[in-house]
């Protein structure tokens, strides 16, 4: 699994961090820019199941969310690469600017790669070469510094420049963005579309059959029906209280064996971290809210009924 911190910066309120209202009358603020781009990336990347990508920012834009906070969220995560998304400003109103990726003084070799790659990427779908000298930037920035693992910020652009603005406040722009970091991290990554390994479910009495017999091994009766192999009433409301998911005491050992042969893992009855993730995966592949909890929603999907 690759993990993936991504950051917009700031806050919606921060002081300073926004457009020049000469060149926007609505001075758009910068987290705003940022987290619009970050939320292309992470929508881009649900159909992926090998990453798990974790926000670093508050995401309704209320909390300016410290750096350290930040820094720290990413390294307790463990993440793999850490992007934080910014838009720039110091052109003062004039022309020019572009994009700019920065690593740390001190960066390690993989963070250089990520910085060429994800800069010739952006500058390839949005063509905002800019006029710095160096857009290739070390800095020695709080979120760079501290952080664990590889890390680039990506300034996208000026707030301040008159050539930027126009460009960097479409929805054109944003998805540009996005699509080229989603390619980059995908290569990177070695991310590949193809569904996780699950056996489909298929519609058979058998397997309902197998899955009451389980729900009655851990306890739950079908008083009127008994366990008659057909999916009804009694059914959905067992399915609705069988709620099996990760936990300390392994609850329902025999309805998790259900699910871990569904999900393709080691059948064992306890619902640890594997079982957990490839719920999920099975989640995402159905198209159901993937939570790693299984419930009436996916107890229908793993029996095939409708
Ligand atoms: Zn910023």
């Amino acid at each position: 699994m690759f993990k993936l911190a991504l950051n917009a910066g700031h806050g919606r309120n921060t002081a300073g961090k926004r457009c020049l209202k000469s060149l926007d009358p609505n001075e758009t603020r910068e987290w705003v820019l940022n987290s619009r781009i970050c939320r292309r990336i992470e929508e881009k990347l649900k159909v992926y199941s090998e990453i798990e990508v974790l926000r670093l920012d508050d995401v309704t834009g209320k909390e300016d969310i410290a750096l350290k906070k930040r820094t720290e969220k990413a390294n307790t995560f463990g993440a793999d690469f850490y992007l934080s998304i910014h838009h720039n400003a110091g052109v003062n109103g004039g022309t020019g600017g572009g994009i700019i990726a920065i690593v740390y003084t001190k960066s390690s070799q993989k963070s250089l790669e990520w910085q060429k790659d994800l800069y010739d990427s952006v500058i390839k779908y949005t063509g905002l070469k800019g006029n710095r000298s160096e857009p290739l930037q070390k800095q020695n920035l709080h979120e760079v510094r501290e952080s664990n693992m590889p890390c680039v910020l990506l300034e996208c652009g000026f707030m301040d420049s008159s050539t930027d603005v126009p460009i960097i406040l479409t929805d054109n722009f944003a998805e540009q963005v996005a699509t080229a970091c989603v390619e980059v991290i995908v290569a990177k990554a070695g991310l590949t579309k193809t569904p996780p390994v699950i056996t489909t479910p298929t519609v058979t009495e058998n397997k309902i059959l197998d899955w009451q017999k389980a729900a009655i091994a851990d306890g739950f009766a079908f008083s009127k029906y008994g366990a008659d192999g057909k999916w009804g009433s009694e059914c959905e409301a067992v399915a609705k209280q069988a709620i099996c998911k990760k936990r300390d005491t392994y609850k329902y050992q025999n309805l998790t064996k259900i699910v871990q042969n569904a999900v393709g893992v080691t059948v064992d009855g306890k619902f640890g971290n594997n079982t957990k993730s490839a719920v999920i995966k099975f989640q995402k592949f159905v198209g159901l809210n993937a939570d790693g909890v299984v419930g009436l929603n996916t107890w229908k999907k793993i029996l095939g009924v409708k």
